[in-house]
Order: C-alpha cells, then sequence, then structure tokens
C-alpha cells in the first residue's frame, strides 16, 4: 500500500554552534520526491561566511569548549544515545529518506538499522583506544598518545543519505572530533532530522553542525577553509580530485571514498541459482546508486549465453514502484540530474553493445525518474558503459575465456573500489581474490558491508578506510611522548 496523505512541505536551517539558523543570503533551496517531482522541502543555503561561521564554531568547541574535556567514556555514551533516538524513529526516519531519494522503503529500514549499528559500534569502540609503550634503547620511558585529528569536514552523497553521514560522525565524535557535515544537495532531510537530537543526546554547541547547499559552493568554502584539519569526502572521482587540490593549501589530511566500476566475476562451476541471483542483487540493488555496483558482470564463456538470458528472465521480475510501496524492489533515481545522465548512458549503450533488456525509462510512470533495469551484453572492456561510472540499474555484460582473462579484464579499471567472484574451487577463488587490486572482494555474494569491517578503495576509488577500528584510525594523531629518567645531564657542550 503506498501512502497517499499529501506529506507538509518542511522547511529547515542550518544547524550550526547547536542553533538552527537561516542562510546569511537568505536564500533556500528545493529539495524534491523523485517519485512525484514535488518538492517536499525548502532548506537554507549556506553561503561561505555561514560555512566560516561553522568551521570557527567546531574549531572553538574543539580548541576550548567543554569536548576537549570529554572523557572516551562520556563520548561512547552520547553515541549509545544517538543509536537510542535513531531506533526509536526508524519509521519516520525511513520514510522520509525513501521519500526523499527514492529508495524502497524497506531498503531504508536496513539503512537505518546500520545506522543506529554504527553509532552503537563506534560507541564501543571510544573508550578502547590505546596507547602503545615503544622499546626505546634509552632510560627513558616513550609511549604514543592518540589524540583526535581536530576539526573534520565531512562532504556526502546522496544514495545513502544518513548511513554515509553515520559513518562520517560516528568515529570522528568517538575519536574527539568536532565536525561540520555537508549532506548532499538532493538528500539533506534526515540528516537534518538527526540533528534535532544533538543537543538533546549532550553534544555541546559546535561539536556538530551540519551545513547545507551545492557543492561548488558550501563544500568547496569548507574543503577551503583553513580552520579544518581533516577532510573527509564520499562522492565522485572528479569531485574527490578537486578536494584533493584545495585541501593541499593548507595540507589537509584527506580520506576519500570514491565510485567504481566493480567487477562481478561468475565461472562455470558457480552455484547457478545462486550466482543469477547475485549477478542482478549486485547491480540492481538501491538502483544501481551503489559505489560499488557490480556494474561489470563478467561471465565464463561455457555459461556465458545461458546467463544472460537467465538474468534477463529474473530481472523481468523486478518490480518498479513508488518507495513507500512495500513491495517495490527498485524506485526512481534520486533526481532530474541522474535521471538525465543515466539515460545518457544507455543511449550510448544501445549502440555500444546488445541490449538484453531495459534501456530507457520505465513507461508504466507519468512522474518520477524511473529507469528501466537494464542489461547489456557482448560488452567490450573498452567501451564507455565498462569503464565510466554509470550509477544507475545498468548492468554491461562481458564474456570471459578462461581464469587469466577473467583477472585481466577485473583489473583493466582506473577504480578499485570492490570485486565479487563466484565459483565453487576455493582455490581458484582465492587465486582471484589475490589477483584483483580492491579494497573488498567478496566470494559467493555481492554487497554486504558491515561496520565491523574496512571499507574503502584502491587506485582511483580514493584512499583511506572507513568502518571498524580503521575508521577511526583516520580521526587520530599520534603523539609521541618522551620522558627522559636519565638524571645525568646530556654533557655534549
Ligand atoms: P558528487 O557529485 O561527487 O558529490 C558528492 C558530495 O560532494 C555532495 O555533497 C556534493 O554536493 C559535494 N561536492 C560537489 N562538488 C564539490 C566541490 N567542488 N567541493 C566540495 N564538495 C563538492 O557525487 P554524487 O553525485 O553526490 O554521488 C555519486 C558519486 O558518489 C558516485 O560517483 C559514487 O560512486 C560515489 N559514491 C561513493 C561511495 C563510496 O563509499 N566509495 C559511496 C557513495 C557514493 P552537492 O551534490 O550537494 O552539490
Ligand atoms: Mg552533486
Amino acid at each position: 500500500m503506498s501512502t497517499t496523505a499529501k506529506p507538509t512541505v518542511k522547511s529547515y536551517q542550518n544547524y550550526i554552534n547547536g542553533q538552527w539558523v537561516a542562510s546569511s543570503s537568505g536564500e533556500t533551496f528545493p529539495v524534491y520526491d523523485p517519485s512525484t517531482e514535488e518538492v517536499i522541502a525548502h532548506v537554507a543555503s549556506a553561503t561561505a561566511a555561514d560555512v566560516d561561521i561553522a568551521v570557527k564554531a567546531a574549531r572553538a568547541a574543539f580548541d576550548s569548549g567543554p569536548w576537549a574535556q570529554t572523557t572516551a567514556q562520556d563520548r561512547g555514551r552520547i553515541l549509545f544515545k544517538i543509536a537510542d533516538k535513531i531506533r526509536q524513529n526508524t519509521a519516520m526516519l525511513a520514510e522520509l529518506e525513501a521519500r526523499n531519494c527514492g529508495k524502497p522503503i524497506v531498503e531504508a529500514e536496513y539503512d537505518l538499522a546500520d545506522v543506529a549499528t554504527c553509532f552503537e559500534y563506534y560507541g564501543g569502540l571510544a573508550n578502547k583506544v590505546t596507547g602503545h609503550v615503544n622499546p626505546v634503547p634509552a632510560n627513558a620511558l616513550s609511549f604514543t598518545l592518540r589524540e583526535p585529528m581536530g576539526v573534520a569536514a565531512q562532504i556526502i552523497p546522496w544514495n545513502f543519505p544518513l548511513l554515509m553521514a553515520a559513518w562520517k560522525l560516528a568515529p570522528a565524535i568517538a575519536a574527539g572530533c568536532t565536525c561540520v557535515l555537508k549532506p548532499a544537495e538532493q538528500t539533506p532531510l534526515t540528516a537534518m532530522e538527526l540533528a534535532n537530537w544533538f543537543e538533546e543526546v549532550g553534544l555541546p554547541p559546535g561539536v556538530v553542525n551540519v551545513v547545507n547547499g551545492v557543492g561548488e559552493v558550501t563544500g568547496a568554502a569548507l574543503v577551503a577553509h583553513p580552520g579544518v584539519d581533516k577532510v573527509a569526502f564520499t562522492g565522485s572521482a572528479a569531485v574527490g580530485k578537486i578536494i584533493v587540490k584545495s585541501a593541499a593549501d593548507t595540507l589537509k589530511r584527506v580520506t576519500l571514498e570514491l565510485g567504481g566500476k566493480s567487477p562481478n566475476v561468475f565461472f562455470a562451476d558457480a552455484d547457478w541459482e545462486a550466482a543469477v541471483d547475485g549477478a542482478l542483487f549486485g547491480v540492481f540493488i538501491n538502483q544501481g546508486e551503489v559505489c560499488s555496483a557490480g556494474s561489470r558482470v563478467l561471465v565464463e564463456k561455457k555459461i556465458y549465453t545461458k546467463f544472460v538470458e537467465a538474468m534477463t528472465e529474473k530481472a523481468k521480475r523486478i518490480k518498479l514502484g513508488p518507495p513507500l510501496d512495500r513491495d517495490t524492489k527498485m524506485g526512481p533515481l534520486v533526481s532530474k540530474e541522474q535521471y538525465d545522465r543515466v539515460t545518457s548512458y544507455l543511449e550510448i549503450g544501445k549502440k555500444e553493445a546488445k541490449t538484453a533488456i531495459g534501456g530507457g525509462r520505465a513507461k508504466a510512470f507519468a512522474k518520477g525518474y524511473y529507469v528501466e533495469p537494464t542489461i547489456f551484453y557482448d560488452v567490450q572492456n573498452s567501451a564507455r558503459i565498462a569503464r565510466e561510472e554509470i550509477f544507475g540499474p545498468v548492468a554491461s555484460v562481458i564474456p570471459f575465456e578462461n581464469e587469466a582473462e577473467a583477472i585481466r579484464i577485473s583489473n583493466d579499471t582506473p577504480y578499485g573500489l570492490a570485486a565479487a567472484v563466484w565459483t565453487r574451487d576455493i582455490y581458484k577463488a582465492f587465486r582471484v581474490v589475490k589477483s584483483i587490486r580492491a579494497g573488498i572482494v567478496w566470494v559467493n555474494h555481492m554487497q554486504p558491508t558491515y561496520v565491523e569491517a574496512p571499507w574503502g578503495g584502491y587506485k582511483q576509488s580514493g584512499f583511506g578506510r572507513e568502518l571498524g577500528p580503521w575508521g577511526l584510525e583516520e580521526y587520530l594523531e599520534t603523539k609521541q611522548v618522551f620522558v627522559n629518567l636519565d638524571e645525568t645531564p646530556i654533557g655534549w657542550y
């Protein structure tokens, strides 16, 4: 059943130094429901001047506020309280997320469970950060302190809005950093709802600020600001490169989670049903708007024709529909811009390869940015649809002759975020795992991601790791303390 009641159009301000504030320019921007193309909210655009106030607030909170006096236990408790708020409000947040970014409500509920788990994980990890005693060959005590990196600028995309916010905020808070978060302009709503609870859970003013606006203005001002110590970015490789250049001026620490063109590799001996399912799930979950989407489906020639047919048959059953319908498996793309981008790739694909299914707008819908799940086959790995990240429900199926060729094609990409291999042969699986240059390789699965395990890319998929203890490390500096225990003067001069 879809919800038919029209939601009220809400207005949101920016959350700076513990206050909700309008933009200094007075400007706002509209936020849409991509299934109806209607405006569902107005959000204040943060100017460079607003960003400056937010960074200064985060700076003051880090340098001289009560935050510096909090214990790791205190910070852990705050993170658990945030998780509780999320669990208590999952229905509201999941609906808002689905409505704003177009993802099926059932998937939004999974995301929300992951959001709460992420805050709980880092709540538990906060007081497990320890230093080290260093065995220096001197009558001295050398040890390390792990200290928060400072003010973190955190810029996130629209495909998993609140989850990406959690991946950024939770480890930063655990570490004792202060934050200025910039959600994607398309999907800021759940992060703004989250900010509603910051004061109540005990975050002092300035510790977490949320500023909204377009990347080129709000995001760029944040990255360039000399008061920022660290930039954590998730988004496209193109913007990642701009960010690294800008951050270089003040040598900020940078971590980047960028895109991919991930291979999902199927050998002839793979479990058939699981493999066909895995090929579809790998690329069509979340409308294909997934950085680790298995958008290159590599299939051994022995099973190639049958596999493409089976994928196609099953893809016909993928139910497109409004995000709030519980049986919807694929909603609209997030925005008009993304719809135009993906459909332009569909035109390119129809020229570069053969079309098994899809290839255009889903015609059952008069409104909304719905695109058919599309499978192109006989794709050359040199084709644009095999090289460029489409970030939509588009599979490029590529045949391969043998294991060596599968590995060669898998690695023939500028990206290295993820890969998967399907086979019943454990020796072959491990040879492929070791040969593929990517931050994660799944065997006989694709996409599950857990907060306990690291996430991040090789090559142009970025650097640094999120999640697990690795994610916390990225917000910590290491200070060595050397305590001389030898009372005799140095006696050098
Ligand atoms: P995007 O255009 O790179 O934007 C990402 C974020 O950066 C948005 O908040 C955006 O702001 C902001 N931004 C844009 N230009 C900027 C600039 N010059 N300076 C500072 N910030 C700037 O990516 P997207 O279109 O939102 O998301 C899709 C991309 O993200 C895909 O390429 C995908 O692979 C990648 N992604 C990667 C991961 C991962 O974990 N590796 C996860 C999700 C997505 P506005 O959009 O508000 O203007
Ligand atoms: Mg953008």
